[in-house]
């Protein structure tokens, strides 16, 4: 996944083209900057490739959802449907802005179940949140049909999945918002960064403004600019953004080899007995970061991720103890561990989550594998890599239970 592999001299190109102007923030300075605007380059760049109206250009993956929340109105107390398993930005953007994350169990896409995020609709809810984990994506046209049912936003969490697609639409570009990071192991980095992305007129002018403390943006000089709302400071900074300008061009290169690495190791694994490849959707297609497949139990699931880390082959994730990644370890959200006062809405709503029953996700993410996908190996080191794959998860199966 990581674009940081690839860094290299075009990347130094554009970011030499910043240090030569001296003009390190996006907005102003009209006569300085020699007509370098990296944020705003990068924002075409993006809109083009994920083929929407806009792009918003942010300091982080989390800031982008944040922002795409509140430039779609939601706010306290307000209701978003989010997976148990996620990274932890997507409840962080949630609680940031007063609204409550409610858990739902994901299926054998790791993702979103529809089914449940319907039994999870009550009249505050505002928003389902899928996350495409691990370079694959959720049901969209289900979930879509629940928003529209409802009366419900979309909005997708395509940061680990950049450049997938779905039903032909790039990911992100489904819903009503979609977001990106653009962190340093995302498989395209700006060192830190994130975008959102929508068509809606309204969505974008928002985020453009809260993004900026408010900014309207319409003038030339930011000191006369008013403001309509009050917003907060997400900026990227030009430097960041150069990199990006230099990486979102390359993505398609990179998903290139991502998918020749991939195709080698589920070649390699694939045929075992007792070895299942997480689902994706009809009318898929995956970003091919990760190799996600299901052992046959949560012991042999572990034995494998052990096996495989003491053969050499790193970077085998088993997500369910993972600290970072899945409900079981998120004990300061269960608890609302925080440093100030939150808002009422949120202590008053957040579902009892000690009590919840999240079985169904436990039943696929304890099984689960997620085998990282390298753009830096050359051929010959995937091949290696996927037949001790092969011969370690082989031995592995064929051990007395
Ligand atoms: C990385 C990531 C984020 C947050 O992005 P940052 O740029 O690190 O803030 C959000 N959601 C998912 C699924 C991620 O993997």
């Amino acid at each position: 996944m990581p674009g940081f592999e690839l860094f290299g001299e075009r990347e130094r190109e554009q970011v030499n083209e910043v240090l030569q102007t001296g003009v390190l923030m996006r907005y102003g300075f009209d006569g300085m900057r020699n007509n370098v605007w990296k944020a705003r380059e990068l924002e075409e760049a993006v809109a083009k490739r994920m083929q929407t109206r806009y792009a918003q250009a942010v300091s982080s993956g989390t800031a982008a959802l944040t922002v795409a929340l509140q430039s779609a109105g939601v706010g306290a107390g307000d209701e978003v449907i989010m997976p148990t398993f996620t990274f932890v930005a997507s409840f962080e953007s949630i609680l940031a802005i007063g609204a409550v994350p409610i858990l739902v169990d994901v299926d054998d896409t790791l993702t979103l179940d529809p089914k449940c995020v319907a039994r999870a609709i009550t009249p505050r809810t505002k928003v389902v949140m899928p996350v495409h984990m691990c370079g694959s994506m959720a049901d969209l046209d289900a979930l879509k049909e629940i928003c529209d049912t409802h009366g419900l936003l979309l909005l997708e969490d395509a940061c680990q999945a950049i450049g997938g697609s779905y039903g032909g639409k790039p990911l992100g570009s489904y819903g009503d918002l979609g977001c990106f990071s653009f962190d340093y192991v995302k498989t395209i980095t700006c060192g830190e960064g994130g975008a959102l992305i929508t068509d809606n007129e309204r969505f974008h002018k928002n985020a453009d403004h809260y993004s900026d403390h408010g900014h309207d943006h319409l003038g030339s000089d930011r000191g006369a600019d008013a403001h309509p709302f009050l917003g907060y400071n997400f900026r990227i900074s030009e430097l960041n953004a150069a990199v990006g300008c230099a990486q979102i061009k390359r993505l398609d290169e990179f998903l290139a080899l991502q998918k020749r690495h991939y195709d080698i190791m589920r070649k390699a694994i694939g045929p075992i007995e007792g070895i299942a490849f997480r689902r994706v959707p009809a009318g898929g297609v995956e970003n091919y970061s990760f190799l996600n497949f299901f052992l046959p139990s949560r012991p042999l699931a572990q034995k494998a991720q052990q096996a495989l880390t003491e053969a050499g082959v790193d970077a085998c994730f088993y997500w369910y103890d993972n600290n970072w990644h899945y409900y079981r370890k998120w004990a300061h959200l269960t608890h609302l561990t925080s440093l100030g006062k939150l808002p009422q809405e949120i202590v008053q709503q957040l579902p009892d989550y000690e009590k919840s029953n999240f079985s169904q996700s436990d039943h696929w993410v304890g099984r689960t594998l997620s085998c990282l996908v390298k753009i830096g190996w050359t051929r010959a080191e995937v091949e290696e890599r996927a037949q001790k794959m092969a011969q370690v998860l082989k031995r592995v199966l064929a051990a007395p239970q």
